[in-house]
C-alpha cells in the first residue's frame, strides 16, 4: 500500500491522523496510510517529530511507502504525528532558498546547479562554473534579496511530463510531475517541502566558495540561519578587534602586520640562539681541563637541536676536543669530534648505536644516533670508548 504523502499538497500540515497499516522491528519501524513526515531526499534532511507519542529516529524514503523509525515500539493503530516545525520550517526555508538562488544563477549568468546538499548548520550547491567571481556573487546575493522582499508565490502544480513545461532543469521522471514554482522566475520539478512565499525564506546569505571537480561549490545560509551565522560572524570579529585593539575595518591590515612581524621575530630569535649557542661551545671549550693525551671533553644533556648541534660544532672547533650530547627523550647521542682528536664520530656513533639495535651515523667531525630508552647507558659508555 503506498504512502500517501500530506506534505506533497500542504507543507505547513504540522499535526494529522492517520492509521498503523504495517510494522516492522517489533514496531520500532511503522507504515502509516498517510504521513506529513518529510524523508531524506533530495538533498533535504528527513523530518523529526511525534508518532502516536513517540519520538521520531528517522523517516526513509522507500519508493511507494514512507517507513517512519521510532525510539520505542509503537502498538497503537490509531495515532497522531506531530512535526517537528521549527527543524521542518528551517529546512522548507533552506529548500526553497536553493531554488531560488539556482534559478538566479541562471537568470543572471546562465550557470546551472548541480547538486543541493542540506547540512546541520549551512548548506550548498555544486554550480556548473570552474569558478564565481566575488562580484558575480554580491550580485546574485542582492538579486536574491530582491525576490525574498518582493514576496513572490511559490506555488505547487501537478503537470504531465509529455507537456512543454518550461523547468529550469529537464526531469528524468515520465508522467505526472509536480512543479514547484516562485512566480515569473522559476519552474523545478521537486517533491521537496517549501515556503508559500519567497519572503518566507528569510535573509539569504552567500559564504564560501570553494572549487569541486571543475565545478564551484557555494556555501549559503537562509532564514534564521543566515541571523545566527551574521551574529556568529560578528563575535568573532569584535573579539579579534577587542584583541588588537583597533576598529573592524582596521584588523586585516593589523592581524597581516603582526603576522609578519612575529615571522621576522623568529627568525632573529633563530640567529640570535645560534650565535649563543656557538659563543657557549667555545666558552666550554676554554674551559675545559685537557686530559693526559691532551684532548678537552664536555658532556651536555638535553634535547638534540639545532641550538645544540650549533654548540657542538663550536667546541669541536678547537684543537683536541671531543664533545658528547645525550637526550633521554627521545632516547639519543650526538657526537662531535675535531679532525685531530683520533676519533671519527660516525664510525663510532654508528658502532655503538647499530650494536643496541638504533640507527645514526654521520661524518668525521659530527654524527647522530637514536636507541632504544633501556640501551641508552651502554651506548654513552661505547661512544665515549
Ligand atoms: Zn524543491
Amino acid at each position: 500500500m503506498t504512502t500517501e504523502r500530506l506534505y506533497y499538497n500542504d507543507c505547513y500540515l504540522q499535526e494529522f491522523a492517520a492509521q498503523v497499516v504495517d510494522r516492522a522491528d517489533d514496531g520500532r519501524r511503522v507504515y502509516l496510510d498517510r504521513t506529513a513526515f518529510y524523508p531524506t531526499s533530495g538533498g533535504q534532511p528527513f523530518d523529526l517529530g511525534t508518532i502516536g507519542g513517540i519520538a521520531v529516529k528517522e523517516i526513509v524514503d522507500e519508493e511507494d511507502r514512507i517507513a517512519h523509525v521510532l525510539e520505542a515500539p509503537l502498538a497503537k493503530t490509531e495515532v497522531e504525528g506531530r512535526i517537528d516545525w521549527s527543524r521542518r520550517f528551517d529546512h522548507m526555508q533552506q529548500h526553497t532558498g536553493q531554488h531560488l538562488l539556482s534559478a538566479v544563477l541562471v537568470e543572471l549568468y546562465d550557470i546551472t546547479t548541480v547538486s543541493f546538499h542540506m547540512g546541520a548548520v549551512t548548506s550548498t550547491i555544486d554550480v556548473a562554473t570552474p569558478s564565481l567571481d566575488p562580484k558575480r556573487l554580491e550580485r546574485v546575493e542582492e538579486r536574491s534579496a530582491q525576490i525574498v522582499w518582493e514576496a513572490r508565490p511559490v506555488t505547487i502544480s501537478y503537470e504531465d511530463s509529455s507537456a512543454d513545461l518550461g523547468l529550469r532543469k529537464a526531469s528524468a521522471r515520465t508522467g505526472t510531475l509536480r512543479i514547484v514554482a516562485i512566480d515569473s522566475l522559476d519552474r523545478s520539478a521537486c517533491g521537496g517541502t517549501h515556503v508559500r512565499s519567497t519572503s518566507e525564506i528569510g535573509p539569504i546569505l552567500l559564504r564560501k566558495l570553494e572549487k569541486i571537480r571543475g565545478n564551484t561549490r557555494v556555501e549559503f545560509v537562509c532564514g534564521m540561519r543566515a541571523i545566527k551565522q551574521a551574529r556568529q560572524d560578528y563575535r568573532t570579529l569584535a573579539e579579534i578587534s577587542r584583541i588588537v585593539s583597533v576598529p573592524f575595518e582596521d584588523t586585516p591590515a593589523l592581524v597581516q602586520a603582526q603576522v609578519d612581524k612575529a615571522k621576522a621575530l623568529e627568525k632573529n630569535l633563530a640567529r640570535v640562539a645560534a650565535e649563543l649557542a656557538q659563543r657557549e661551545g667555545r666558552e666550554l671549550y676554554a674551559a675545559a681541563e685537557p686530559d693526559a693525551a691532551g684532548v678537552r671533553r664536555a658532556t651536555e644533556h638535553g634535547p638534540i637541536d639545532e641550538v645544540m648541534r650549533a654548540r657542538a660544532q663550536a667546541f669541536a672547533s678547537g684543537s683536541k676536543a671531543v664533545f658528547l650530547a645525550i637526550s633521554e627523550n627521545p632516547p639519543s647521542v650526538l657526537l662531535a669530534a675535531s679532525s685531530d682528536s683520533g676519533i671519527h664520530a660516525g664510525d663510532r656513533v654508528k658502532a655503538a648505536v647499530t650494536a643496541a639495535g638504533g640507527r645514526g651515523g654521520g661524518n668525521q667531525a659530527i654524527a647522530q644516533g637514536s636507541v632504544p630508552a633501556e640501551k641508552l647507558e651502554a651506548v654513552i659508555k661505547d661512544v665515549l670508548g
